[in-house]
């Protein structure tokens, strides 16, 4: 298959190189990536900027484009004008840290892979629970075996899976979990200091998730040490809200 790379670590981070490694010598890969780390950016797209692209060095091993984008901007370019023929699959990741709970519209790897189902493709991402060093290969070799057995899981177009794999050794995790999103978010702090001129500054530091959700939800089977999978659309309408809200009579001012 022909394989479209990103993630929001940047072209050079160890969790896309160990994705490429497992999947180069099976597949056509191609990787396009933010050249800086672009964690955390969202869903964002570039409007008032030019877009960059450089070649990947050729010590990465990589064969694609760096690009000075967000990892949205990576999968529209790649598919629109960088490869030469469309992608058959988009592969977020490995990202260095979970994908769970509230955190999913904050990050740049999983819009990557919402991206690339908006736009019609089979997508995934995929994230390392950790944000230590550790060793990325189980992980890549659970993508592997994605993509191999993606037409018999029957994802619908336009959905994307977002995959959590536990920072474990292999032989701890207890198997895969399919996962509604849970609640968990981060528990805001900031530090705030003081910059050389005096002026304060504030950096976020939140970093632990909450507790919230039960088994069948995504943080909860990551903890326990599941392989969790939740299925993500972009599609944000709450549909019990909107039948109640349709059932309301709400009157605009008088014109
Ligand atoms: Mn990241």
């Amino acid at each position: 298959m022909r394989l479209l790379l990103t993630n929001d670590d940047g072209a050079y981070a160890p969790g896309l190189k160990a994705l490429h490694q497992a999947l180069a010598k099976e597949h056509e890969v191609w990787v396009v990536a933010p050249e800086t780390e672009q964690s955390a950016v969202g869903h964002a797209i570039t409007l008032a900027d030019p877009i960059r692209v450089h070649p990947l060095t050729q010590e990465s091993g990589l064969k694609g484009w760096a690009v000075t984008g967000t990892p949205a901007d990576c999968v529209k370019l790649a598919v629109h004008e960088l490869l030469p023929s469309p992608p058959q699959m988009v592969l977020s990741g490995i990202n260095q840290g979970a994908n769970v709970g509230v955190n999913l519209l904050y990050s740049g790897t999983v819009s990557a892979a919402t991206e690339g189902a908006i736009l019609g493709l089979p997508a995934m991402s995929l994230s390392l629970a950790t944000h230590e060093p550790f060793d990325f290969s189980y992980a890549a070799r659970v993508a592997a075996r994605l993509v191999r057995e993606w037409d018999g899981l029957g994802v619908p177009p336009g959905v994307s899976l977002n995959v959590n794999v536990p920072a474990l050794p292999p032989q701890r995790i207890k198997g895969v979990r399919f996962t509604r999103q849970s609640n968990a978010r981060l528990h805001e702090s900031f530090l705030r200091r003081q910059d050389p001129r005096g002026h304060t500054y504030y950096w976020q530091a939140g970093e632990k998730m909450g507790t919230e959700g039960d088994g069948h939800t995504d943080y909860p089977a990551l903890r326990d040490g599941y392989v969790t999978i939740t299925p993500v659309e972009h599609d944000l309408t709450h549909r019990r809200a909107l039948e109640t809200l349709r059932t309301r009579a709400l009157e605009l001012p008088p014109a």
